[in-house]
């Protein structure tokens, strides 16, 4: 199957595509690697008469230390995140998300923009955004708007930018310190979207005391979510008061609306999500204890 005919645009700087989606409004989509969007478009599940392609938009494609955080330009490809030698040493956990998301031939198209603007319930980035506590930029004519990954994603595939509005970069805040990051998540087949899976970031004091917590997981509702249950938990308490399978029981235990598919009930991703934070903290853990990272 072939999309229905749009009109294409390739504007090459930020206030042009704006300026393009302040024109078209809802007739028009943002297309940044395609990776999600085409195939949508080739199936007709979805048409829009106005294509504003943002490859060539060159301010989008950065990466940046900025203060105490990474600025990451939106139509920055996932391989140049995860290769990126600033990212590794400041935010570990996107480096470490990287190779989770697809095959190499779609993180070479693939943005790190797109993936959090897509919204899917099993993305890697969006869950380590939530975990880090990121801040999203969006902009419009109107100029940018700084919101909290926290309140970005707002329902399957949907999130809080206006339609008029471009993602243009993410601010991941870099964590100093004793600090473990890990991924862990399961899917049936290498490649494919996470059944369930967790990202943890930890932080301790000089007494083994966590200071800091991030947990965001994968496929476990209709966004990705924080487990603030189980960061809760932990927070302010010496991380070994508290067991990883009991993160990770805590993580989903109030999770309210886990889906069901062809993939599995929502009982069977509870408990691989359980599974997925325990190991996840467990490794991130000792990480943070030891400097060393436990398989
Ligand atoms: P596009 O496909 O171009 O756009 C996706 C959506 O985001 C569109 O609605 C578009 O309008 C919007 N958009 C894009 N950029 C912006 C922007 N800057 N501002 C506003 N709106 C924007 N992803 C994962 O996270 N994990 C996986 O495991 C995974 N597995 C995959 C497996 C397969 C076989 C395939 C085909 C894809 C997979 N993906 C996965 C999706 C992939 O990572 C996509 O690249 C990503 O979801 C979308 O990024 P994109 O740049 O291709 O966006």
């Amino acid at each position: 199957m072939k999309a229905a005919p749009f009109a294409y645009h390739r504007p090459t700087s930020v206030a042009d595509a704006v300026a393009l989606l302040g024109e078209y409004g809802d007739d028009a989509k943002i297309l940044a690697g395609g990776q999600s969007l085409v195939p949508m478009l080739a199936m007709r599940l979805t048409h829009f008469d106005n294509l504003i392609d943002i490859s060539r938009v060159s301010e989008l494609n950065n990466i940046d230390r900025v203060g105490d955080q990474v600025r990451i330009g939106a139509a920055t490809p996932h391989a140049f995140v995860g290769l990126d030698d600033e990212v590794a040493e400041s935010v570990p956990l996107l480096t470490l998300a990287t190779p989770h998301i697809g095959h190499f031939q779609i993180r070479t198209r693939g943005t790190l923009g797109g993936a959090i603007a897509h919204a899917d319930p099993a993305a890697e980035y969006a869950a380590v955004a939530i975990a880090l506590g990121a801040t999203i930029e969006a902009t419009s004519a109107r100029g940018v708007r700084e919101i909290p990954a926290t309140e970005f994603f707002t329902g399957l595939w949907e999130t809080a930018l206006a339609s008029d509005e471009i993602l243009t970069a993410v601010r991941f805040p870099v964590w100093s310190g004793r600090c473990g990051f890990a991924v862990q998540e399961f899917a049936r087949r290498h490649g494919d979207f996470a059944i369930a899976g967790a990202v943890v970031g930890i932080q301790l004091d000089g007494g083994d005391r966590v200071t800091r917590c991030g947990i965001g997981l994968l496929g476990l509702g209709s966004t990705p979510l924080r487990a603030t249950p189980a960061e809760a938990a932990a927070l302010r308490q010496p991380v070994d008061a508290i067991t990883p399978e009991e993160i990770g029981r805590l993580a989903v235990s109030e999770l309210a609306d886990i889906p069901t598919d062809l993939q599995g009930t929502s009982e069977y991703r509870a408990r691989v999500g359980a599974t997925m934070v325990a190991r996840a903290w467990k490794q991130a853990r000792t990480q943070a204890t030891e400097g060393a990272i436990d398989a």
